[in-house]
């Protein structure tokens, strides 16, 4: 079995946590008995990176996260999830600065919606997730998916739902009828499924609360990382 090495912290207790609880059940389930994962976990401090997201200041959040990664190779990991699919924009810096792979958060899902038959996918994540192109792009360029995403106003109140609440364990209704409501929105511009893009949504929306097929990042990465470790 392979070490799973993580980059976790971003959050903690909602992403980090079902990551980890996730990797281990995964393999369990494979192996049965007492199994479970071999993992490294680097865990940083959240405060401190999504201050440095918000002042765009991306160079000195991939440093930290480069030291993270080394320190995770250094312990003994085989490959590398950045648990968040945010911080996925330094991923390029990240992967230069480590001799171990990355298992990329959006080759990952774009691999069970290629399976799927998925070719129009609604995107909701924070707004960096939304707007920037390393998300979206990736999907486009590699696997030919076109990612459709929610309108301005819709997008900043998912941005603040994910920091002012899901990102500190709140958990409100009036929130999931947002949610729900754009992902209708999302349905009804030609999504086929709608991608849980930040690893703290599926606290909040669950596949019971919909008909539109949806992908929660946070499941498939681990589900992928648990493959790869355990070689099928
Ligand atoms: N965990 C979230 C994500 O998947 C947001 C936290 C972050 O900005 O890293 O994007």
């Amino acid at each position: 079995m392979k070490t799973i090495g993580m980059l976790g912290g971003m959050s903690f207790g909602e992403s980090t946590a079902s990551y980890y609880r996730e990797l281990n059940e995964g393999v369990k389930k494979t192996l049965g008995s007492l199994y479970s994962a071999k993992i490294v976990l680097n865990s940083v401090n959240f405060e401190e990176i999504e201050k440095l997201q918000h002042t765009d200041d991306w160079e000195t959040a991939a440093g930290i996260l480069k030291k993270s990664a080394k320190s995770v190779e250094a312990g003994g990991a085989d490959f590398l999830i950045i648990c968040t699919n945010t911080m996925h924009i330094v991923a390029p810096e990240i992967e230069a600065a480590i001799d171990i792979p990355i298992l990329h958060i959006a080759d990952a899902t774009a691999q069970e919606l290629v399976e799927d038959g998925i070719t129009k996918v609604g995107l909701l994540g924070t707004g960096f997730t939304m707007e920037k192109e390393f998300y979206k792009g990736r999907l486009k360029e590699k696997f030919d998916i076109e990612v459709l995403v929610p309108d301005e106003e819709q997008r900043a109140l998912v941005h603040k739902v994910i920091y002012n609440e899901l990102c500190l364990g709140k958990i409100n209704d009036k929130s999931r009828v947002s949610y729900l409501a754009i992902i209708n929105y999302l349905r009804d511009q030609g999504a086929q499924a709608v991608i849980l893009g930040c690893t703290e949504i599926a606290l909040l929306v669950s596949q019971e609360d919909t008909n539109v097929p949806l992908y929660d990042t946070t499941a498939i990465h681990a589900r992928q990382a648990v493959k790869y470790a355990l070689d099928y």
